[in-house]
């Protein structure tokens, strides 16, 4: 297999929690697409093993667009990313790229209702880095974060950054119950901290669903329930854009 592309070095890896970290890449400058990429876009990562390129696993630029910088924010799973967690400062990955059209046109939207579960938060970071640094007007955006335990959380300080300029709330949502120490350590925020599952109901309780267009980023299965939910709730199935992250086996 050729590639028309030179591997990109890492340059830094931040923990994020027990088992998600940031790999920060830096790709060429020359390389345009990369350059004009949109937010919200994904890449294919490989890596090299035995002096071959593995198969190109699929993940979401998290930084805004306009560097030659890569943010990938990734959850260890299984081999693969167990692989990339495992990499070096100056090590390299092939990453090819940007696909997808995920978040586009949001301005034309009245509102927008965003919906992560997990490292599905990373297409919402791009846009909201992005849109952060432009300093041009989006529609009113509610951001809902679901992870299994208040551990999986970070960057809950950008999603405060967010309230202060633009008009953002972020709801987050935890299966686990929050102990006393992470509310106390919250008490200051902008953020709503829940309890419970994600579900429609809880939603529609913070933001109206009509007239919104959502968005819904993370691994299809924990998504789904959530999804036969909405259409029940009768929000038209063109209103909610997917990213669902299925294994393509
Ligand atoms: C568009 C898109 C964007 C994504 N963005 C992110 C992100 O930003 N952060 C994040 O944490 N996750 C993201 N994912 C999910 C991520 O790609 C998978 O969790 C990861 O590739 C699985 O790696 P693993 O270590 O479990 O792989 P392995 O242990 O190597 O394989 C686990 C399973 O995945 C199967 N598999 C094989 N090829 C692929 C492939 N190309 N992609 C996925 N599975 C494959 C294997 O057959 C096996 O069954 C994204 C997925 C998609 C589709």
């Amino acid at each position: 297999m050729t590639h028309e592309h030179e591997p990109f070095p890492l340059l830094a890896l931040k923990s994020e929690t027990a088992d998600v970290k940031t790999l920060i890449f830096r790709g060429c400058g020359s390389k345009r697409e990369f350059l004009d990429r949109k937010p919200g876009q994904y890449v294919e990562v490989s890596l090299q093993q035995d002096g071959t390129w593995s198969e190109p696993h699929p993940f979401t630029v998290a930084n805004a667009p306009g560097s030659d910088i890569i943010w990938l924010t990734v959850k260890r799973r299984g081999l693969f990313t167990n692989r990339l967690h495992a990499l070096q400062p100056g090590q390299r990955a092939l990453i090819t790229g940007p696909f997808g059209a995920f978040c586009s046109r949001l301005e034309q939207h009245t509102s927008i209702i965003m919906i992560a579960a997990g490292t599905g938060i990373a297409p919402f970071l791009s846009v909201l880095r992005h849109y952060q640094r432009a300093e041009s007007a989006l529609p009113p955006i509610t951001l809902f974060w679901w992870n299994e335990s208040p551990e999986d959380f970070f960057y809950l300080h950008l999603l405060d950054s967010f309230y202060f300029s633009m008009d953002f709330s972020a709801v987050v949502i935890s299966q686990h119950p929050f102990s006393g120490k992470h509310l106390k350590h919250h008490r200051l925020s902008t953020i709503h901290f829940v309890h419970g599952e994600l579900r429609a109901e809880l939603i529609k309780k913070y933001t109206p669903l009509a007239d919104a267009a959502m968005y819904v980023c993370g691994l299809k299965d924990s998504l789904t329930p959530l999804d036969e939910q909405l259409q029940e709730l009768g929000v038209a199935p063109h209103a909610v854009h997917r990213e669902f992250w299925t294994h393509p086996l």
